[in-house]
């Protein structure tokens, strides 16, 4: 026998008893989403390197060292996206949508990241993502905020931690960035490497550090808030008050940077405490430059992505039980005569009853074993075409799950009956 071959180091597979909650995560995410009136925009999984190099920025985690790059055979660098704002970004610039003037997307899909796997933390992984272009305001911020909420709510998540912070605009970061040189580089010693380097690349970065050490630093480094510029004032002032209107509770955090360049004013994140250190479950700001940075007109924007595994991670925890499908009825036939005539039952049934679900043994065996397949495929009923039926016209239908009475059908009132006993309504009878 040959070797198995395993999956890639921080890859899964989601596998049929997973299924049921990732779909339950991306229906309520669609059904939210068209709430607000976001449309869906998918963006590939493959872009140009520099697209990330140039928006997420140098000094960050995923361009120093978390991006899967690779030379194709044409010699061009190609990257696996590490996020979705990017591609978006770029999605909006290249074909012309931002025309319209104002957008307000989503997308979910896979996301690559070359970082060290551990619970919460993989290579492959998933976001719901949300944009919105040309919105100035800070009625936009809160929007995308509160529909985040609804989201998680709608989720069965009630107990996340809402952080926000404002980084104001480039003028008034560059000032803080400064103020931060100083501070850190009185500090320089204890800095650790990572954060050597960004002291010269990008101080702002080292806010971002996950190591305890510099955590402590950190804790004692000046504010953003004291250098905002009047109009950030107001903007965060007026993103608080729509936050208080609409009930959602949140605590300013201001040290909360973001991991990437691109942030300008508004910044925020979700988290929780029952995930360990990976603590973060959805995370955003407003990108005010990137449209510009990225070669389109200048466009404000301001998105978030959340991370599916995380939240999936959450459900399981906390309970929040998503059932696997399970088929209505499971077909028991005998001989090839019953096997014929079963599977064109079984095709008039999904031709007819719409959202039936039918599973047909297939493969023969005993009615022994076919009745103890049905069983084990959770069906509500089996649909029985013995010798003894066929040759009559009908169809046992015998309940697999409750003490009832097993029922005799004729054949042209089978969809009907069904519909009536799974509360399913037929749109043409007879078989
Ligand atoms: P972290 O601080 O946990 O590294 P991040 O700041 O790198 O997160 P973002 O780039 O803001 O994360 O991505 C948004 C969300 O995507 C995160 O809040 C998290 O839920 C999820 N996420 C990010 N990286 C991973 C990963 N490697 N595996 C699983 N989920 C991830
Ligand atoms: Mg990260």
């Amino acid at each position: 026998m040959s070797k198995i071959i395993e999956p890639l180091r921080g890859v899964h597979d989601v596998l049929p008893a997973q299924a049921p909650a990732w779909q339950f995560l991306e229906r309520v995410t669609r059904e939210v989403f068209s709430a607000y009136g976001y449309e869906e925009c998918r963006v590939p999984i493959i872009e140009q390197t520099h697209l990330f190099k140039r928006s997420i920025g140098d000094f960050t985690d995923i361009v120093e060292k978390e991006m899967f790059s690779f030379l194709d055979q044409g010699g061009d660098s190609i990257t696996l996206r590490p996020e979705a704002t990017a591609g978006m970004v770029r999605a909006v610039i290249s074909n012309g949508l931002l025309r319209e003037s104002r957008l307000r997307l989503w997308c979910m899909g896979p996301m690559f990241r070359r970082e060290r796997p551990q619970a919460g933390r993989f290579r492959q992984f998933h976001q719901i993502d949300a944009e919105a272009f040309g919105f100035e305001g800070p009625d936009i911020d809160a929007e995308l905020i509160v529909l985040s909420a609804r989201l998680l709510r709608r989720l069965g998540l009630s107990r996340l931690k809402l952080l926000i912070n404002s980084l104001g605009t480039p003028a008034s970061r560059l000032v803080y960035r400064e103020q931060l040189g100083l501070y850190f580089g009185a500090h320089e010693a204890a800095l650790d490497e990572d954060s050597k380097r960004r002291l010269k690349g990008n101080p702002l970065r080292i806010l971002d550090s996950k190591n305890p050490e510099m955590q402590r630093i950190v804790a004692g480094a000046p504010l953003m808030i004291d250098s905002l510029d009047t109009e950030s004032k107001e903007h965060f002032a007026a993103l608080c008050a729509y936050l208080r209107d609409a009930g959602i509770e949140y605590d300013v955090e201001p040290h909360l940077v973001r991991g990437l360049d691109y942030y300008t004013r508004t910044v925020f994140e979700w988290t929780t405490d029952a995930l360990g250190s990976q603590s973060a479950v959805c995370a955003g700001g407003r990108y005010d430059g990137l449209v510009a940075q990225l070669g389109g007109a200048d466009t404000p924007g301001i998105g978030w992505a959340m991370g599916q595994e995380r939240i999936i991670m959450l459900l399981d925890k906390l309970g929040i039980a998503t059932m696997r499908e399970r088929p209505h009825v499971y077909l028991v036939m005998a001989g090839t005569s019953g096997e014929g005539l079963g599977f064109k039952i079984a095709e008039n049934l999904r031709e007819n009853v719409p959202n039936l679900r039918v599973q047909l043994n297939l493969g023969g065996g005993s009615l022994k074993t076919q009745f103890k397949r049905a069983d084990k495929s959770g069906a509500e009923f089996a649909l029985v075409l013995g010798e003894d039926e066929i040759s009559r016209g009908i169809v046992a239908l015998k309940s697999l799950r409750r003490e009832q009475a097993q029922e005799e059908c004729v054949l042209a009132q089978l969809n009907e009956r069904l519909g009536v006993l799974l509360g399913l309504s037929p749109t043409r009878s007879g078989s």
